[in-house]
């Protein structure tokens, strides 16, 4: 008995000293007492759809399309920046799953930076598509199924699924459901896409070489994606990597996902010849299950996250400099670990 417990102690000293240089970014909920997780800090649907027809209507350049309905009827929309048809074009798809808002929140502020000077001269040899809260049923909580057993407090609910509780990240090749309809048919048919990040949030406890992720990225991994695409893929990651983890604040590791064609990493790639990344930022915004949320006092450093990785996409897209970007680094970069926080 004795000896149980101080090994119990060695391991509650030993998982306090790696504590602090995450705390430094916020944790939570029940990470060493007590955030209270509070979504009405977080922009709705609404408010979203409020903001996208202001700055449509202020930035020159920037067309607002609504692509489709989701199951409720919620308006599906891509922001468009296109200059020139002929340039290389990106696309950042946010939220598919309904509890990762913080890469919205990136994305909404990223089309606030478009119009304005920060990116100047830029947008003449990219074109630019976001499609933001792609799941804004599951954003919302206006879903099918109970959720009364999610963590966050008050009014607002998030989840990973659409209102009839299926997963839109494993519906690309079935495309069964009215959002992943939408973005196919409007939006991944109907442009030439060179390149593609979907932005996602992983669980709170992912680290690498023993320090908690920021994030993690990977290419598309399934044997069918064509040698060319991988490459952009490749060069995209190291665009964003270079980008984001010289930052002091980010942290980014390999994530170690399938070959899964259902996913839009790998499906995606495939079927529209799009070279692909994966981006899972770290904590959920809501979830049943408490290691997956993240209290909100990191909100800041991800959401910079995110406009960070999609200001340098981007960049190097536009001044070509993608297209020397060195894929070495992927053969060190370590695949992110799930540290056991019991
Ligand atoms: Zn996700």
């Amino acid at each position: 008995m004795k000896k149980a417990m101080l090994t119990l102690s060695v391991a509650g000293a030993l998982m306090f000293s790696v504590v602090p240089a995450a705390s430094a970014v916020g944790n939570g909920p029940g990470y060493g007492g007590n955030e209270t997780i509070n979504t009405s800090i977080l922009t709705t649907y609404e408010e979203m759809a409020d903001f996208l027809q202001k700055q449509d209507a202020k930035q020159a350049h920037m067309e607002l399309e609504v692509i489709g309905q989701s199951v409720k009827g919620r308006d599906l929309y891509l922001a468009k920046y296109i200059s020139d048809p002929d340039n290389p074009t990106i696309l950042f798809l946010t939220q598919q799953h309904g509890n990762e808002q913080l890469t919205t929140e990136g994305a909404l502020e990223f089309i606030k930076h478009l119009g304005t000077s920060k990116t100047k001269g830029i947008l003449d040899n990219v074109n630019v598509l976001i499609v933001p809260m792609l799941n804004p049923d599951g954003a919302m909580g206006d879903v099918n199924f109970s959720l009364d057993d999610y963590i966050a407090k008050g009014d607002r609910h998030l989840t990973r699924y659409n209102a009839n509780e299926e997963d839109l990240n494993r519906d690309h090749v079935a495309k069964t459901q009215p959002e992943i309809q939408a973005l196919h048919t409007n939006v991944l048919g109907a442009f030439d896409i060179d390149y593609m990040i979907d932005l996602h949030h992983q669980g709170a406890w992912s680290e690498r070489d023993g320090e908690l992720v920021s994030g993690s990225i990977l290419y598309p991994t399934t044997p069918n994606v064509d040698p060319d695409v991988l490459l952009g893929s490749k060069q995209l990651g190291s665009v964003v990597f270079n980008a984001v983890d010289s930052t002091g604040w980010g942290h980014l590791g390999k994530y170690g996902g399938g070959d899964a064609e259902t996913i839009s990493r790998n499906g995606l790639a495939v079927e529209y010849g799009i070279s692909t990344l994966l981006f899972e930022m770290r904590g959920m915004s809501d979830h049943y299950y408490e290691p997956y949320v993240l209290g909100q006092k990191s909100n800041g450093y991800l959401i910079k996250q995110t406009v960070t990785t999609l200001d340098a996409a981007v960049r190097a897209i536009s001044d070509g400099s993608i297209e020397q970007a060195d894929v070495s680094f992927w053969d060190t970069l370590a695949v992110q670990q799930w540290r056991d926080t019991e």
